[in-house]
């Protein structure tokens, strides 16, 4: 095959790895130790389900070797291996359209965070962060040719026939001048300990002994404890282990916050082990995001990209689940509708329940910052409402980071728990609604509480209210005259003219009484939908002097300023800000 082109991605992306990352490049080994895991989990599964690679012999084990006189470092594995189309989909393209929503947050970065990487399926990429030349020769399992993928990082690379007697995949690293560090034994066991001690196959290095004559030779020694560390007790279990465990499957140096480590012995046996990260991934919010949790049968490998494991909403979390019962070679259509991994599952968000409500309140609030938006996309799972509601955390009008079991303990005599869901946290605090209460009022300013709040209707025997649905006395009957000039002025601008004793100091306010509000209108017509416009009611203060003067004498310009103050006071758009900056101007004009 001639020499082919990059993908335009992956030459941006090569640039990057070449040209501005420059910290802990280290990490390039652990991601190709990975892959090498991940070919051979792929060749174990085929040998135990696909009959026509029963008989081939299975002998896991990854090899790194370090050659000083030629200056490259080989990584070599049994696993799979790639035929001639697979090299040029596996490295010649990226399969995974996060990887642009990648290159465009390292391109907005000064120092890339290299944590980033393996998130993102580009690990094998990260060669070029050390290499001149990347060499892979590689001969698929059950297949007779075998071939050679060479590349020298600049755009281009080739594909040719190639001699190896086994199958899997040997890369060669031809070790950059500036990285000339990683040719050291030391270093590279080093790094093998750091990151890839729990990957489950043996990892064996070529390493140099010193013979007493002061002569050397070389010698092949294991370097990683290679056994699947969730199979192990948890008493044998340090916290560096599950950390550095952590480490290997999340791809990430961030110390996770917390893990829970769970044996099941009954009449389903499985274990499961979850962590909770510190950090959210880039991908939290994409449609596209790599799931974080990994299911294996009796130890072997079945998929790391079932987003059916976990409910949506618990995204974030990262781990393994290891099933006894469930068939090897069961589909992914089975594994769906499969009874024991629905069990599994329930019990598994129950521990990841259970997890969260034991952190501790640094780490909470750390948690809730990252993920208590994703969390809370889990208010529409009834079977959860609860629970989710109670791991929920709020500032109101009088503090911050509240417990619904908090709110309720300090405002016991009331049955009601009252919200105020707008746009912004700033707005809703300096909200109108506000200045007539003592109440204390949830504020809920994130995206999502639009959409999943109205379906809460209860947390334990307390009902949830929004505060504009609160019942205020309608004194429109006094102000007959008023009310009837305020709306000849407004025309359908609003739905109703109101006053009422709701407000303090302000003189008017909008009131949305329907589910349907203006945040919501907003994230329709974002979703591309048709949005009706919802329609406020105006209430006016009959306690303001503003409105009592008005009362007396009316003044159509007057009252579309407090029309337009309103309507900035809810975060909503004005129709025409030139009218309303005259309007005010010749106000300023006659009082100065
Ligand atoms: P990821 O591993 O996240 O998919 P990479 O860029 O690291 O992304 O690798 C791309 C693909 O190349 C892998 O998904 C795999 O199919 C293939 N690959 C990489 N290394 C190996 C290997 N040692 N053996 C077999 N296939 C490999």
């Amino acid at each position: 095959m001639a020499k082919q082109e990059f993908k335009t991605e992956i030459k941006q992306l090569l640039h990057l790895m070449i040209h501005s990352l420059y910290s802990n490049k280290e990490i390039f080994l652990r991601e190709l130790i990975s892959n090498s895991s991940d070919a051979i989990d792929k060749l174990k599964y085929l040998t135990l389900t696909d009959e026509n690679l029963k008989s081939l012999k299975f002998d896991p084990r990854i090899d790194v070797r370090i050659d000083n006189e030629n200056k490259t470092i080989k990584i070599s594995d049994t696993g799979i291996g790639m035929n001639e189309t697979d090299l040029v989909e596996n490295l010649g393209t990226i399969a995974k359209s996060g990887t642009k929503a990648f290159l465009e947050q390292l391109e907005k970065e000064e120092k890339v965070d290299n944590n980033l990487i393996g998130q993102f399926g580009v690990g094998f990429y990260s060669a070029f962060m050390v290499a001149k030349k990347v060499e892979v020769v590689t001969k698929k399992a059950g297949e007779d040719k075998a071939y050679k993928w060479v590349s020298e990082g600049n755009g281009e690379y080739e594909i040719v026939e190639a001699q190896k007697e086994n199958y899997g995949t040997e890369i060669t690293l031809f070790i950059r001048e500036d990285s000339e560090e990683f040719l050291d034994e030391y270093r590279i066991e080093n790094i093998i300990k750091k990151y890839s001690n729990h990957i489950p196959y043996p990892i064996y290095m070529e390493k140099t002994k010193y013979l007493e004559d002061g002569k050397t030779e070389k010698e092949v020694v294991q370097v990683n404890s290679a056994k699947a560390l969730w199979t192990k007790n948890k008493k044998e279990l340090t916290d560096e282990d599950y950390i550095s465990f952590y480490e290997t499957i999340a791809h990430s140096n961030e110390k996770p916050l917390k893990w829970i480590h769970t044996k099941a012995e009954g009449t389903i046996e499985y274990t499961t082990l979850f962590y909770l990260p510190s950090k959210a991934p880039l991908d939290l919010y994409r449609v596209d995001y790599q799931s974080g949790v990994k299911l294996y049968i009796k130890r072997v490998f079945i998929t790391d990209d079932d987003k059916e494991l976990l409910p949506t909403y618990l995204r974030f979390v990262r781990g393994v689940i290891d099933s006894e019962d469930l068939p090897l070679n069961v589909s992914r259509e089975i594994l769906q509708s499969n009874p024991i991994l629905a069990k599994i599952k329930k019990a598994s968000v129950k521990n990841i329940f259970k997890m969260i409500s034991k952190l501790d309140d640094e780490k909470y609030k750390t948690f809730w910052n990252e993920f208590g938006k994703v969390l809370k996309e889990g208010l529409g799972d009834y079977e959860h409402q609860e629970k989710i509601l109670e791991l929920s955390r709020f500032d109101t009008n009088k503090r911050e980071f509240v417990s619904l079991d908090e709110y309720i303990e300090a405002n016991k005599d009331e049955k009601v728990i009252y919200y105020l869901i707008g746009k912004d946290k700033e707005l809703l605090k300096n909200s109108p609604l506000l200045e007539n209460q003592d109440k204390e009022v949830l504020l809920l300013s994130d995206e999502i509480d639009e959409l999943v709040f109205p379906m809460v209707t209860k947390y334990k025997e307390y009902e949830f209210k929004p505060l504009n649905k609160e019942e205020v006395k309608d004194l429109s009957e006094e102000y007959k005259d008023l009310v009837a000039k305020v709306k000849v002025s407004l025309g359908d601008e609003v739905k109703e003219v109101k006053v009422t004793d709701r407000l303090k100091e302000t003189p008017a306010v909008l009131v949305f009484d329907e589910d349907f509000n203006p945040q919501m209108e907003m994230m329709m017509r974002q979703m591309g939908m048709d949005a009706p416009k919802p329609k406020p009611i105006l209430e006016l203060n009959p306690n303001s002097e503003i409105i009592q003067k008005l009362n007396e004498n009316y003044n159509e310009e007057i009252l579309k300023v407090l029309v337009d103050e309103a309507k900035l006071a809810v975060g909503m758009e004005i129709s025409n800000p030139k009218e309303f900056i005259d309007r005010i101007n010749s106000i300023l004009k006659k009082s100065l």
